[in-house]
């Protein structure tokens, strides 16, 4: 039996020279020192011995396998060690070579057009108010002297979710609520997403983005209003813009205008861009209409207040010539890259 395990040694010791990897490691463990490995099968013998051999022999078994054991151990962190020369040796870098740079997000062009005039209304001292998408009717139209017939009231043109609230056609409720919290004197402008059942095509989306502001004070005129939106058309678009205001009617302001600047693109002389007028229409304004402000608890007989809105995308596409508006909700990179600065 002695000869047998010093046999069985002599073999492990030869067949682990040749193990190559961790899986050969662990099959060669299982060969001998498995339940049902060489050196089980020995100790099994065991029982024919005469008994006084029996512990010699024992203590001898055991031996062989702790021998055995270590070496797969040490086998086995050779392995290892080889392992990761290996990947080492593999994955060596050359630090001299050139990085890549990480792609960088920017913003979105209807972003930067939102900061922009943001940043234009901070330096005139407006503050910038925010509401909620979800609005009350009340406040997206009982409040702007909006009649209860008005065709922008109808179900083809406002998405309701019952009969009090609806998707905010425009950011005029955010006016309503301020006016509602806080007294005169207010000089405040809002951005925010607004939803009317529209069509998507070139010029419009069911989904778009405004811009309103609100002055109401003691002695405010339309002057006043005229001197700001001038001074807000100039730092936009350049300062030889200039704006034409045109007469117009809309239920929350009285009287209304719509104000025109001069085309950027052919500066007034008339170009496709344009339509050949050399002007293009940005946004809408007038001087609060006294209901709207006594709905809001504003006293008409001592307030006056002026109010304008104008399209976030509208003033993209103009900006940087883009001449169909999907392409500012596609998000499709080739498009938005070029804006990357
Ligand atoms: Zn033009």
């Amino acid at each position: 039996m002695k000869e047998q395990l010093k046999e069985i040694q002599a073999t492990f010791v030869q067949k682990l020279q040749h193990v190559a990897d961790a899986q050969e490691l662990e099959q060669l463990r299982v060969e001998y020192l498995g339940k049902t490995g060489v050196l089980k099968e020995i100790l099994r013998g065991m029982g024919k011995l005469p008994k006084e051999e029996r512990p010699v022999m024992g203590a001898l078994a055991n031996e062989v396998r702790d021998a055995l054991e270590e070496s797969i151990e040490g086998k086995r962190q050779e392995l290892k060690d080889r392992k990761l020369e290996e990947q080492i040796g593999r994955e060596w870098i050359d630090i001299t070579l050139p990085g890549k740079r990480p792609t960088l997000g920017h913003p979105h062009p209807n972003s930067l057009t939102t900061r922009e005039i943001i940043d234009v209304f901070h330096s005139m001292g407006f503050v910038l108010e925010d509401g909620p998408e979800i609005d009350t009717v009340a406040n997206n139209f009982d409040a702007l002297n909006s009649p209860p017939d008005h065709p922008s009231r109808d179900f083809s043109d406002t998405f309701y979710f019952d009969e009090t609230n609806l998707l905010r056609t425009h950011t005029s409720p955010v006016q309503v609520r301020t006016m509602m919290k806080q007294a005169p004197p207010i000089r405040m402008i809002t951005i925010g997403r607004c939803f009317r059942n529209d069509a998507l095509d070139a010029t419009h989306s069911p989904m778009f983005t405004q811009c309103e502001g609100l002055v109401v004070d003691e002695g405010i005129t339309m002057g006043d209003l005229k001197g700001t939106l001038e001074q807000m058309v100039q730092l936009l678009f350049g300062p030889e813009t200039q704006s034409v205001f045109r007469p117009h009617n809309f239920p929350f302001t009285e009287p209304s205008a719509e104000v025109d600047i001069t085309c950027f693109k052919c500066k007034g002389a008339g170009c496709r861009f344009c339509s050949g007028t050399g002007a293009i229409e940005i946004l809408g304004c007038g001087m609060v209409h006294p209901d709207v402000l006594e709905y809001c608890g504003i006293d008409s007989e001592k307030y006056t207040g002026f109010a304008f809105g104008m399209g976030i995308e509208r003033v993209t596409l103009l900006k940087y010539e883009i001449d169909d508006i999907r392409y500012l909700f596609e998000n499709d990179q080739r498009f938005t890259r070029q804006f990357r600065r």
